[in-house]
């Protein structure tokens, strides 16, 4: 819920305003270190209870938050359009993918977390083992606006699954969407409150920081991602990042370059190219770079942004973004690149048209940094190895596609990212039973899927002396026989060398 009672005295407020009207969508409190601490106090407070409740008892709670989060999906998604810009069909996309996260969280902690036996050793072969995932307490949700549902969900869902109980400080440009969800489970479970808001910009983000959470769950850019990172040193606060990518494609000789050309379309277009996923580089096989191209700008062409119900994508959300790519494209062009689809007078703000370049080399801006826009440089490469070693020579780590068909599995595992789709794009993100997270300057950590429940515990382990030896090695008293005789056991356990492998003839 968001808080309302028993708040501190007000800092300020801000308001929230649609990127496409300009429309304010709704006024937020400015929230101080003050009233962060008494969130996080709340939640100390109300987690015992949460913990109490059982895998059993929070699944029913997390099924009945999705079950009304589902009913009132309508309007979840007219609120994300008018705060965030995204048309309504992209906002519909997200919520369909979180809806499976909550009930794959809900349902698998059990499994994932709960006691389960461990083995013993001979040496130890008298005490039973045992390990369990226990939640660390309070979670601190920092949330980005590119995908105000889908992505702070990602991280809510699992640390509440886990046990815990969390307090979220949403994007300053998508407040109320964060309301509407903590809102909407307040309605669904009631109290205690384990899932709050926070409002306000990054000065709020910083003082949950330093508020004393258990854990910092941050999406958002590399730059603000070390400045969390830095703030939670303070006090030893463990952090899980999701930053950024320059996600790549690499289509191979023996691809469907319909599918891939499609696909690469809207994995670069979709949401205006705010995707932290989306695809930004396309390395395309020397041997199909010209079909695939005339594929793909055949499509571009057709593809327009805008306001209404009919625009295949909405504004750019966050107006210095527009300067970015404007410096991302007058570097590319300075540099020789040319525009098969759009251009230089492609930025129209808040709107960008879609642009497709080739001849970019390799060292342009729009090749290397995240460009968060509408673009894609195609680059010609001149086999799929080649096409690995140009993808991989990036900072960034997170995710990245493969349109192939004999080598596609070998591509996908090359590439150095936390995932990759074969012939599709982004479909990781909606596959609850898998981690999602970045490598490099893509982040460290997992959210979704069993790591994403134990990111947000601590792993109790358990020993139990099922009988006493008659001489055991952990006492001053032991006789004299006792380490020699386990050293000569472990000798006869451990000693040898494996043998090599056997040659195919044998
Ligand atoms: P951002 O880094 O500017 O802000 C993210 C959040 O951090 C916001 O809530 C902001 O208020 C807060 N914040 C700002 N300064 C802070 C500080 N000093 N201390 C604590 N919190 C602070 O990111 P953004 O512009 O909101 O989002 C876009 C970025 O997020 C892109 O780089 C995108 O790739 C990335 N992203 C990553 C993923 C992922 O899953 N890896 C998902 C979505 C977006």
């Amino acid at each position: 819920m968001a808080i309302t009672e028993d708040r501190p005295a007000r800092v300020g407020t801000f308001d929230s305003t649609s990127p496409a009207t300009g429309e304010v969508v709704g006024s937020f409190p400015l929230d101080g270190p003050e009233r962060v601490a008494t969130a996080v106090a709340r939640a100390r407070a109300a987690q015992r209870g949460w913990a109490e409740l059982g895998f059993d008892g929070r699944r029913r709670a997390l099924q009945a938050y999705k079950a009304l989060l589902v009913r009132r999906t309508d309007e979840l998604v007219d609120l994300v359009h008018r705060e965030n810009g995204k048309p309504h069909a992209d906002a519909l996309i997200e919520v369909v993918m979180i809806v499976d996260h909550l009930d794959w969280a809900a349902r698998n902690a059990p499994r994932v977390l709960g006691r389960r036996r461990a083995r013993s050793t001979l040496a130890l072969a008298n005490h039973a083992a045992s390990v369990e995932y226990q939640p660390l307490g309070v979670v601190g949700v920092l949330g980005p606006w590119n995908y105000p549902v889908f992505t702070p969900l990602g991280s809510i869902a699992y640390a509440l699954a886990a046990g815990n109980a969390v307090v979220f400080k949403p994007s300053e440009l998508t407040p109320a969407v964060g309301c509407f969800l903590a809102d909407t489970f307040a309605d669904a479970v009631g109290d205690p409150p384990v899932f709050q808001v926070v409002t306000g910009d990054g000065s709020t983000g910083h003082a949950l920081c330093l508020a004393g959470v258990d854990k910092v769950a941050f999406t958002g850019s590399p730059a603000i991602g070390r400045k969390v990172m830095a703030a939670c040193a303070e006090r030893l606060t463990p952090v899980v990042l999701e930053l950024g990518g320059k996600d790549a494609m690499v289509v191979d000789d023996d691809a469907d370059l319909d599918a891939a050309a499609e696909q690469a379309l809207w994995g670069g277009m979709a949401n205006a190219g705010q995707t932290c996923l989306a695809v930004e580089r396309v390395y395309v096989v020397d041997r199909v770079y010209d079909r695939f191209l005339a594929k793909l700008v055949e499509r571009a062409s057709h593809v327009r942004p805008g306001p209404g119900p009919g625009a295949d994508f909405g504004p750019i959300t966050l107006p210095r973004q527009l300067e970015t790519i404007r410096r991302h494209l007058d570097d590319a062009f300075a540099r020789g690149a040319r525009a098969l689809v759009g251009g230089p007078d492609a930025v129209r703000p808040p709107y960008v048209d879609p642009v497709v370049l080739v001849d970019v080399p390799a060292d342009a801006l729009i090749l290397r940094e995240e460009t968060f826009g509408p673009v894609l440089p195609v680059v010609r490469a001149r086999d799929a190895g080649q096409a690995v070693e140009l993808a991989n020579a990036n900072p960034y780590g997170l995710g990245a596609a493969v349109f192939a068909s004999r080598r596609a599995e070998g591509i996908a595992r090359a590439l150095r990212s936390g995932m990759a789709s074969i012939n599709s794009v982004l479909t990781y993100a909606g596959m609850p039973s898998l981690p999602y997270g970045g490598v490099g300057e893509s982040g460290f950590g997992s959210v979704h899927g069993p790591d994403g429940l134990r990111e947000f515990t601590h792993p109790k382990a358990v020993t139990r002396q099922r009988f006493p030896l008659p001489f055991g090695m952990q006492s001053f008293d032991r006789p004299g026989f006792v380490l020699p005789a386990v050293r000569q056991a472990m000798k006869l356990r451990h000693g040898r060398a494996p043998r090599s492998p056997r040659s195919p003839r044998g």
